[in-house]
């Protein structure tokens, strides 16, 4: 009876393991520098992606108030993987917590996977419900943020006088900032954001030679887009804006979206890089979300029904603005499609999902989607540029 008893238990628990759900991401942090009032409101800005990120292997964050640049907030990290068991792209740098959560192994034991510096002469508001006060910056808005950066929303791309390179970022361009962790010889490859920036035309910028000056003349173009295809799910079928202006500044420049087109108050404004004093910003919004799911990420969309992505199975056009060929997808079964120009002219019209439209007018066009039934789905914005 003991051994059958005992051949039960055993059962029991090879079943559960078996079914064993991926589980929502915990961290591992280690401060310094922080008094209690900082460090609760650090955890609970821990705790908020925890309810977003699905993984099971724990996210080691360290982090640092430490003296930073006057207008500085923060600056984080990542450490890097690349081309690791079910790497989604190979030669290709993934946040290593990413990797981690790929894999569910921890391939980076005994070192951090972000290294986060705070800077500890701002007017920081503690406080954790977002009510900012005047002149003061939210601490959860600011570590959420930084954080993100940590998870792998950042480019590698580096700008110096004209020439742009990708995974060309040395240690020494941070001093005296020094990482937890050894920094990895980057060896001119992109991150794994790098792969759905586009320029103005719809050309994917790591199909540029690298490092070039052409490269350097798209960081500064004030033209850079986001193409994935979730983040155009999940902006309303358009790319999303990247910040590109004309003054590179490294760490800034094409790992954000752009200010401009997200302001204080979008509901994409969580990742833009500049943020507003009495003002806090602590839901990562629907393109943040879609980005960092286009990445690798497996993402929890239940926490919050107001970032809830619905799955939009309309037609969508990329690249848009586009330059030579614009690809249609969702297209359904038996649909068409027609263009018309502003004033009125019908300029094409098919049912394949390429609509190459490099000999028109560079200009606005309005595509129109038509069921089988000849009813009207939807009508799109094309941009040519
Ligand atoms: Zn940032």
């Amino acid at each position: 009876m003991i051994n059958y008893r005992t051949l039960c238990l055993v059962i029991g628990i090879n079943f559960s393991a078996f079914f064993a759900q991926s589980q929502n991401a915990t961290f591992e942090v280690t401060l310094g520098g922080f008094d209690a009032e900082a460090e609760a409101a650090f955890n609970y800005a821990t705790d908020q992606w925890s309810q977003y990120l699905i993984s099971d292997v724990p996210i080691k964050v360290h982090a640092n108030l430490v003296t930073l640049l006057p207008g500085q907030l923060g600056i984080t990290f990542p450490n890097g993987e690349k081309n690791f068991v079910g790497a989604p792209f190979n030669d290709t740098w993934y946040a290593s917590c990413l990797a981690n959560a790929i894999t569910g192994t921890e391939l980076n034991p005994g070192y951090a996977d972000m290294d986060i510096f705070i800077n500890s002469t701002a007017n920081w508001y503690f406080g954790t419900d977002g009510n900012t006060p005047a002149g003061q910056y939210d601490f959860v808005s600011t570590v959420m943020h930084e954080i993100c950066h940590g998870l792998g929303f950042l480019s590698l791309s580096n700008k110096d006088v004209t020439t742009g390179s990708f995974g060309l970022i040395y240690a020494t361009d941070f001093f005296p900032l020094v990482t937890s962790f050894p920094w990895p010889e980057l060896d001119t490859l992109p991150s794994a954001m790098d792969h759905y920036l586009s320029n103005g035309s719809g050309t994917m910028l790591l199909t540029f030679e690298n490092p070039s000056d052409a490269l350097g003349d798209e960081f500064t173009s004030n033209n850079i887009f986001c193409i994935s295809e979730k983040v155009l799910n999940a902006h309303g079928g358009e790319a999303g804006r990247i910040y590109a202006p004309s003054t590179f500044t490294l760490g800034s420049s094409m790992s954000h979206w752009n200010e401009g087109s997200y302001p204080v108050g979008n509901e994409n404004e969580f990742m833009t890089p500049n943020a507003a004093s009495g003002h806090s910003s602590q839901v990562p919004g629907p393109m943040t979300l879609a980005l960092l799911e286009e990445i690798g990420w497996e993402i929890d969309y239940t926490i919050d029904i107001n970032t809830t992505i619905q799955p939009d199975e309309s037609p969508i056009i990329f690249p848009n603005p586009a330059n030579e060929n614009a690809v249609i997808s969702n297209l359904p079964v038996n649909a068409s499609w027609d263009v018309v120009s502003l004033d009125g002219r019908n300029v094409a019209s098919g049912a394949n999902n390429v609509i190459d439209c490099k000999d028109w007018a560079r200009g606005i066009y309005i595509v129109r989607f038509i069921s089988d039934r000849g009813a009207e789905i939807k009508s799109s914005k094309l941009v040519l540029n």
